[in-house]
């Protein structure tokens, strides 16, 4: 077992430092939160740095790397913010991972090379108003209608929702019931019959666009189907690598917080000596180190043992639930050690506990991943449904 970066990566992170020194991404994650501004600038400059589809198919514009490039990118970057990390992670770990994997020649060509631009981007659609954990109650459907697929149905908060150019969607085709009836299908901003509702606000991680989605007799071409149904568990592998970006994220505002209790600790002073001398605070912050560096090791071999294709279940599974409550314990222990003026705005933890909070439900609850993992452990299926 090798425990260390490569070079590339290495310069990966030397170049993400460098350039949010340079860029300031400090005082930018400051004003994002403050205005609730996504940094669309950053698009470019990111496609300038090669961060955007580094780990998408290299014959369509992406980088080819391996899925711990991406990881490690995230985790840099969110170590300022996770709005500065979702371009790396929406282009890398997001719904256009499952049109790289599964689409079509056309699909790929039209889509991919933008996204490695940051001229594009793909949200990815599951969840519905009666549908989240239990994402197989779905209940959008499509017909069929000559070449073309008629969409109706109602989903809720969608990631880059009103911002991206295309949506992966999750639909049931006909009449097919539960898992088997669902598939993929491509849906492009601006199609009539699709429009967007309102803009959610969210606890932290503002700045991230995310609304519900209408579908009124949306007219689809058949072409635009990425996986169909009976296709249902390939859309759920690839999700795996995305949850592998949403324990990235964790690590990146976990180590953030580490960082700024860190530098408090040793400046405050309380007693006539900074609180770093008290045992409390050293306790407190090594707790903190523990469970961010177990945290890193089981993401990082998920995400390792991935390489250029999708983690296994159990370790992506595993990293993220670790990571999910780590981040949160984190970044709240962040807040005491900040003591009252971790409480006020003034600083930036308050801001990284909100970030924290989102992780243990976007991409699968904490409680939805123990019931995948106990499955795992125990080699059979716990059906959730009454009566079975
Ligand atoms: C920041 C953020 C970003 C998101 N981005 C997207 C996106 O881009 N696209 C998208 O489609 N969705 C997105 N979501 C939605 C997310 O995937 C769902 O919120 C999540 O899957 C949970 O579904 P729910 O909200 O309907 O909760 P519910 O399914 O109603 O769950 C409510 C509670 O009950 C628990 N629960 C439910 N069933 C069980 C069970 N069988 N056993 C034990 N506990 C159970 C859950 O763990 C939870 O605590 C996002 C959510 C957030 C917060």
């Amino acid at each position: 077992m090798d425990f260390n970066l490569n070079e590339e990566q290495k310069l990966l992170v030397e170049a993400i430092r460098t350039m949010g020194q340079k860029e300031n991404f400090k005082e930018l994650a400051v004003q994002i939160d403050a205005k609730a501004e996504f940094p669309h600038h950053l698009m470019k400059k990111f496609a300038d740095m090669d961060l955007l589809g580094m780990t998408l198919s290299p014959e369509y514009g992406g980088g080819g790397a391996p899925a711990l490039n991406a990881i490690i990118a995230i985790e840099e970057l969110a170590k300022f913010s996770p709005m500065i990390a979702a371009p790396v992670f929406e282009s890398n770990v997001g719904a256009v991972r499952v049109i790289d994997l599964f689409g079509t020649d056309e699909q790929k060509q039209a889509i991919i090379p933008g996204v490695c631009k940051g001229e594009l981007s793909v949200a990815v659609c599951m969840t519905e108003p009666e549908a989240g954990s239990d994402l197989t109650a779905l209940k959008t459907n499509v017909v069929e209608d000559g070449d073309d697929l008629i969409l109706n149905g109602q989903k809720i908060f969608v990631t880059g929702g009103g911002e991206a150019s295309h949506y992966l969607v999750y639909t049931r085709f006909g009449d097919i019931k539960g898992y088997k009836g669902i598939g993929g299908i491509i849906v492009e901003s601006g199609t009539p019959g699709f429009s967007c509702g309102k803009q959610e606000e969210f606890m932290g991680l503002r700045g991230m666009p995310s609304c519900d989605l209408i579908f009124e007799n949306v007219r689809v071409p058949k072409k635009n189907v990425v996986l169909g149904p009976g296709e249902f568990s390939k859309l759920m592998l690839t999700f795996d690598i995305e949850r592998c970006g949403n324990a990235a994220m964790c690590l990146g505002v976990a180590a953030g917080a580490l960082e700024e209790a860190k530098s408090y600790a040793l400046k405050r002073h309380a007693f006539g000596r900074p609180i770093c001398e008290f045992q409390a605070i050293q306790f407190m912050i090594v707790d903190m180190a523990m469970k961010l560096e177990a945290a890193r090791l089981l993401v990082y071999r998920a995400a390792t043992n991935a390489g250029q294709g999708l983690p296994s279940i159990y370790e992506a599974s595993l990293a993220k639930c670790y990571a999910n409550e780590m981040v949160v314990e984190v970044a709240s222990a962040a807040m005491q050690v900040f003591g009252g003026y971790g409480y006020s705005k003034d600083f930036p933890v308050e801001r990284m506990l909100r970030d924290a909070k989102a992780w243990g439900v976007a991409g699968g609850t904490v409680q939805m991943l123990r019931i995948t993992l106990a499955s795992l452990l125990f080699g059979r299926r716990f059906d959730q449904r009454p009566g079975k």
